[in-house]
């Protein structure tokens, strides 16, 4: 069998949190294209169903919508039990909610900091162990985690400490389950964007007047798209991928590179 068709991901069964939008949006497509059905688990419902809908409609897989907040276990334990009540298994997780707060780190409040600590690094936490719980039963399953360029380099001239702190969290979180669960079946593997074009930063009025100046050091000059995340979000989610683990595969047209 050729790569191409050793890519695809028929019969699989896959969730996306923050799927309803951007990132998690075009991985969620990806994969449906590549022969997952697809759970989309979001807070925004309406958002999400919709997604769903469009997936279903136009790729022929299975696509649900699931509403929880990633923040708070027995909502992601429920969504868990949505996924296997509705598929009987779960085969690949993307951990991929996440916010953002330009706050300088003098002024920024315990309660900011701990909310985005929240979202970003124990909402993946949550949602990466509930899925490793059903993995490891069933022996075999891929993780996959939205961690940053963040997680690396601290971006400028924005204040983003919380949001650096958890996305350098998330790739160090990832690392740790990948080795726990090596020999078990179950990889864990991270994806650090650069600067996407997604409503996290082109809706935001504090990030989109900052678009120009980040163009001006970006490498490629410009900013990535969701489209552009697709095929790594396919390749680890797929058998293709195996002997991948424990990595955090940097997409960002150079950016941290200097
Ligand atoms: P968006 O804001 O476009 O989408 C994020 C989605 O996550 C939204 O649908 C949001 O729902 C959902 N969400 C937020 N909080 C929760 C929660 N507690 N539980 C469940 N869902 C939640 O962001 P992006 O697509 O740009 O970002 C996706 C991921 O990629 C994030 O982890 C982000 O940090 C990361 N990333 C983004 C980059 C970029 O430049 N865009 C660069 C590097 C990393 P709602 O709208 O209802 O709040």
């Amino acid at each position: 069998m050729g790569i191409m068709e050793r890519m695809r991901l028929d019969g699989k069964v896959s969730f996306v949190t923050g799927g309803a939008r951007g990132i998690g949006k075009a991985i969620a497509t990806a994969v449906a294209e590549a022969g997952s059905h697809v759970a989309i688990v979001d807070m925004d419902i309406d958002e999400a169903t919709k997604t769903a809908h469009e997936i279903a409609d136009t790729i022929g897989v299975k696509a649900i919508a699931i509403q929880a907040d990633v923040t708070v276990k027995e909502e992601v334990d429920a969504m868990i039990s949505t996924i296997l009540d509705t598929f009987g298994k779960l085969d690949v997780a993307f951990c991929n909610a996440g916010i953002c707060m330009n706050i300088p780190a003098s002024e920024m409040t315990a309660e900011q900091f701990r909310k985005v600590i929240d979202i970003n690094l124990t909402g993946v936490f949550l949602t990466s162990q509930a899925a490793a719980n059903v993995m490891l039963k069933q022996g075999k399953g891929s993780i996959i985690n939205t961690a940053s360029m963040s997680g690396h380099i601290v971006n400028v001239p924005q204040p983003q400490c919380a949001y650096n702190a958890s996305k350098a969290g998330v790739i160090q979180l990832t690392k740790s389950m990948a080795i726990e669960f090596a020999k078990k079946g179950v990889r864990v593997n991270s994806i650090s964007p650069g600067y996407i074009g997604t409503d996290l930063v082109l809706e935001a009025p504090h990030l989109k007047v900052l678009i120009d100046q980040w163009n001006a050091m970006a490498p490629l000059g410009r900013l990535g798209r969701p489209d552009e995340l697709q095929a790594i979000a396919v390749y680890l989610a797929g058998d293709t991928s195996d002997f991948t683990t424990g990595s955090d595969f940097v997409i960002d047209g150079a950016f941290s590179c200097f």
